[in-house]
């Protein structure tokens, strides 16, 4: 699972994006509008340090590249069957329209505008296939969960499975086939690029996933090279292949493919294990009742931060993904857990491009200098630290449960609050200590102020945004976030210490008790937009939504004459 922070309902913000300019439903956007449409996608240079790698290394990593682009061939054939003579057909197209809807398709990987509900901007092309090109373009969906409710066991798993597509037999009746079937060429390619980086790199570990992982393109089963990809252990590390579900809208089953060619950030992969090692002492201190802290903390799931080098297919189509958890198969969590990644130069490309205009317009001249990338990142790894410090299993009337089951539906929201605020508190905690520098806390809250309004131009209807709600609410009830005469808003940096720290205390209390009501009163009260949030919610309408990555790949493509 991916898309935290970033990416999550990315669709909510077109309607404040290109508020002065609804679209009309059937008609198709005029050249001016696809044009907008696009520069809701700020171009940027991705580069990660190639050249810091040993030569083969290097060649290991052109070779991977080579593969990550095979992926977002076969995406785009998932998307759509009519993905292919399309781009043809555009290709051809030289008048000024059809060049931006070339550019269009290519960032949304088919016909259909994603950040607009999936509305079409090509002639001819009808709505969505919800379930993209992973059935049978003429089965209804009903017909074909009948045909699996109907199956024996063993063949209803595999064509509920991640790894196969549902296609009609020469007699018309439904059958599964494996992506190593359905994709057979192009999987044979890739494993060959797999094997040949393999060959050329000198770590183990890597050498290890690459091979499993092209043997499981030919074999259809991915398990081993699940495995061989939580073990991953050097500088390169490479995520490809089928792994994502949310393309196959009827029912999540199907894996769509994608690749995110990267390098270990090994400063930040540092920072994160000094911050590891505070957690205890962080857990220890917490502004809770003492009975309530836990004196032991379990171990936690690996992060990885890194750079990315080369992005395909399911990865940047449409939001760029910025972090994931994978994998998502059962048996391997089970076996391995799952490691979460987050891309550093993505996030940082996103900050530029996206969070510092929105700082522009929402924070007074003065305090743009403390909106800092140095201080989102590190209050985004806290973040994801915090979720495993605070109540989590608990006991209530003297019954063990935990508190996901007692808070249910409000479980989600409080829950990213509570990693915010007390992510907050925490690097407070840090600087205090000496352990961060003392910088950080002029910077961190100004930055964590600028960013509520980035979370929330997506929309209440998610966890993030309603957790980010509640907290700047309650911090401009407590005085530590000012709202200014023109509009603007301020951190007041006496205040906003006391405010972090008791709002962590007051969700953790909740959490702890396993107090739904309180859970649900509190969000009603404060997850919502007042209207002086809303009026610079409604200024933002010019700022980029998103990215358009330019991977700066400083080595040559393939060379076309090179024998497949
Ligand atoms: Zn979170």
């Amino acid at each position: 699972m991916k898309r935290a922070l970033f990416t999550f309902l990315a669709g909510l913000a077109a309607p404040l994006a290109l508020a002065a300019e609804p679209p009309a439903p059937a008609a198709l956007p005029s050249l001016a509008r696809l044009q907008a449409m696009t520069a809701r996608f700020a171009p940027v240079r991705l580069s990660a340090p190639l050249s810091k790698l040993p030569p083969g290394e290097q060649q290991a990593v052109a070779r991977l590249v080579e593969a990550a682009r095979i992926m977002d061939v076969l995406f785009l054939r998932q998307v759509s069957a009519g993905n292919a003579p399309l781009l043809m057909s555009l290709a051809r197209d030289e008048s000024a329209l059809g060049r931006a809807r070339l550019k269009y398709l290519l960032l949304n990987k088919g016909p259909w505008s994603r950040l607009d509900e999936d509305q079409p901007f090509v002639a001819g092309v009808g709505p969505k296939p919800e379930g993209a090109n992973f059935y049978p373009e003429d089965a209804a969906k009903a017909q074909v969960e009948a045909w699996m409710n109907g199956l024996p066991a063993a063949e209803k798993a595999g064509a509920q499975g991640f790894f196969t597509t549902i296609r009609r037999g020469p007699d018309g009746a439904f059958r599964a086939v494996p992506y190593s079937s359905e994709y057979q060429d192009e999987l044979a390619r890739a494993a060959r690029l797999l094997r040949e980086a393999a060959a050329l790199t000198a770590e183990p570990t890597l050498k290890n996933f690459l091979e499993k992982r092209a043997a499981a393109f030919l074999s259809n089963d991915y398990f081993d090279s699940d495995v061989a990809w939580m073990e991953l252990d050097g500088a390169i590390e490479p995520t490809i292949g089928p792994y994502e579900v949310y393309e196959d809208k009827w029912f999540g089953y199907k894996a769509a493919f994608e690749s995110y060619i990267t390098l270990r950030d090994e400063a930040e992969s540092a920072k994160l294990a000094r911050l590891g090692a505070e957690l205890q002492g962080l857990e220890d201190t917490l502004p809770i009742d003492a009975a309530l802290r836990n004196p032991k903390l379990g171990a936690l799931s690996p992060i990885r931060v890194v750079d990315i080098v080369y992005g395909a297919g399911d990865a940047n189509a449409g939001v760029n993904t910025a972090a994931f958890n994978l994998p998502n198969d059962e048996r391997v969590v089970q076996q391995k857990g799952s490691k979460r990644t987050m891309l550093k130069n993505v996030q940082e490309a996103k900050f530029q491009k996206v969070l510092l205009p929105i700082a522009g317009v929402a924070l007074p001249l003065a305090a743009r200098k403390d909106v800092s990338f140095d201080a989102f990142f590190t209050h985004i790894l806290m973040h994801e630290l915090m979720h495993g410090l605070g109540p989590s299993s608990i006991t209530v009337g003297g019954r063990a449960t935990t508190v996901r089951q007692e808070l249910q539906e409000f479980g989600s929201a409080l829950e990213e609050a509570k990693a915010d605020v007390s992510g907050l508190w925490a690097l407070q905690q840090l600087v205090d200590k000496g352990v961060l520098d003392k910088s950080l806390e002029r910077t961190m809250y100004t930055t964590f102020l600028a960013s509520t309004f980035r979370s929330i131009r997506f929309g209440l209807n998610e966890a993030h945004g309603r957790g980010v709600a509640l907290q700047l609410n309650s911090f401009l009830d407590a005085g530590a976030f000012v709202a200014l005469p023109d509009g603007t808003f301020r951190v007041d940096r006496v205040k906003i210490k006391a405010a972090a720290r008791d709002l962590t205390a007051r969700i953790m209390t909740i959490q702890a008790h396993g107090d739904k009501k309180a859970a649900g009163e509190l969000l009603a009260q404060m997850a919502v937009i007042r209207p002086p949030v809303k009026r610079i919610l409604d200024r933002l309408s010019a700022v980029p939504v998103d990215i358009d990555p330019r991977y700066a790949v400083d080595f040559p493509p393939p060379a076309p004459a090179r024998a497949r």
